[in-house]
Formats: structure tokens, sequence, C-alpha cells
């Protein structure tokens, strides 16, 4: 089994590092906004977003339907981009505000993680082509071993006995454990400068089932440095997994409640 110690974090990215101003933060935005304009129809979906995230955090997108909370996940992704006028958008000190796109391109290979709701795995392809097929692209500089990777990490997340399934042979919540090692699979290429960005990922899910999902993001979260990012409507989630909640409604962020200290509750 390859040792991912042993890995050397290291590929071309073809950044402008001029952008880059490094602190600790995994995540930094100042004043941003992102408007859809659809015709003759103008819709705010975010105003004004304040927010810190810190390496290795892991921060719960709280609101109700509509508030804007896929739509901060996926500016955080690279998927959809920020309003011009103003504001920053930095991950890990870099300013993907100002990428072009195939810089963000590199970025969604090379930082970014997805969990979707529905799973979104390949259903002609096996639990373990599912977890190489999404890292196949990142071993053009490093040429490690794919598919020992893909065994580690769905060894990882209890599906060691499920490789060669494929999607409508494993139930949903073995589905979603596929995502999850196939989003985490592209950290020994990476390194922790990773964001695991998850969009209602238990919402599919029966409540025994999800709460397993949710302490397994827990639990690789801590084993491997990774800073998490978590849409969801249900606060009970967010109490068990947050180590910092924003509360989105109307576009705007109404409440932010940060964890001081373990145990001390969110102030
Ligand atoms: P949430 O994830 O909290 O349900 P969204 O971020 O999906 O909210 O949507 C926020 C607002 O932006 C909603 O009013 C929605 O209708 C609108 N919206 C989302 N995506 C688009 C789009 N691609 N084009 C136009 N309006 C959109």
């Amino acid at each position: 089994m390859a040792n991912r110690s042993n890995y050397i974090y290291d590929f071309e990215m073809n950044w402008d590092f001029t952008l880059i101003d490094k602190n600790n933060s995994a995540i930094e935005i100042k004043n941003l906004s992102k408007t859809y304009i659809s015709g003759e129809v103008e819709v705010k979906a975010l105003q004004d977003i304040n927010l810190v995230v810190e390496q290795k955090e892991r921060l719960v997108i709280l609101g109700p339907s509509g508030a804007g909370k896929t739509t901060l996940l996926n500016l955080l992704g690279g998927i959809t981009s920020p309003d011009k006028d103003g504001g920053v958008l930095k991950i890990f000190s870099s300013n993907i505000k100002k990428y072009s796109i195939k810089q963000l391109c590199e970025y969604r290979k090379n930082r970014i993680g997805f969990i979707f709701q529905f799973y979104n795995l390949f259903p002609a392809l096996t639990a373990i082509e599912n977890v190489v097929i999404s890292i196949e692209l990142l071993n053009k500089h490093l040429k490690l071993p794919l598919y020992e990777i893909a065994t580690k990490y769905l060894e990882m997340v209890g599906l060691g006995d499920r490789l060669h399934h494929y999607p409508y042979q494993l139930s949903g919540g073995e589905q979603q454990r596929v995502a999850i090692a196939r989003a985490l699979a592209k950290i020994p290429f990476i390194g922790k400068e990773f964001i695991l960005l998850c969009d209602e990922p238990t919402g599919n899910l029966d409540t025994d089932t999800g709460d397993i999902i949710i302490d397994l993001i827990i639990e690789l979260n801590e084993k491997e440095d990774i800073t998490c990012v978590l849409v969801s409507h249900n606060p009970s989630i967010a109490d068990k997994f947050a180590s910092q909640i924003i509360e989105i409604k109307n576009g705007r962020i109404e409440k932010n409640s940060k964890l001081i200290e373990k145990n001390e509750g969110f102030s």
C-alpha cells in the first residue's frame, strides 16, 4: 500500500502568484455579492458577504430554501463567478475572483472536492473506477498508483469489500461513501490545501445513515486536516458538525456563530 507521507506535493499550477498574500485562512471573503440576471429579471442571490474560515475548520451554511446557500458553495467551488464590482474571495490567500477561466479550471481540479445530495456517481463505473477517474487527471505530474490510492480511500470510508460494485448495487449511504472517497482521494496529489464542499450530503439519507456520514466526514476532517464546508437546512447537523455556523437569509449572513473552544458552545 502506498504511503501518503512519501508523496511529493508538487505540481505545476500555472497560477498567478502575484495574487497570493499568505496567511492562515483557508477562506477569506470580503463584501462579496452575486447577482443572477436572466432576461429582464435580476436576482440578488448574495449581498455583502463577509466570512473567514481557518484551515481545518468545519463551516456549516444554514438557511431556508432560496436563501443563497448553494450559490455561496458554488462561488467557493469556482463554479459561479461573483459580481465584478468590489469584494474579495480568497482561497488559501489567493484571490480566485481574479482568476481566468483556465485558472478556475485548475483551481477546481487542484483545490476542491464536491459531495452532492444525489451522489453524482457514474452509473456505468464501479466504486473503484469512480474514484480512479477523478484522480486520473491529477496524475499528469505525479506518477502515483491510482488503484492503490482509490482502494485506500474506499477502505477508509468502510467500503474495502465493495470496490467492484456498481452504484446500483450499493445503498444510498454506501454511494455517498464512494462520493466522499472520490473527493478525498485527491489529497495525496494536492496536500492539505484542499476544501471539501458538501451540498446537503445527508439530504437523501435516513437519519441514522445521515449521522454515520456526518461522523465519517468529521473523522476524515480530523485525520486529513482538511477544511470542510457543508450546506444544510438542518440545525442539528450544524450543532454536531460545525466549528463555525453561518445562517443566510435573503442572500445575507444574518448570524455567524463560531465555536471558540471545544465544549464551550457557540458564541
Ligand atoms: P439555496 O441553496 O439556499 O436554496 P440558491 O443559492 O440555490 O439558494 O438560490 C438563491 C436565489 O438565487 C434563489 O432566489 C434562486 O431562485 C436564485 N438562483 C439560483 N441559481 C440561479 C440561476 N442560475 N439563475 C437565476 N437565479 C438563480
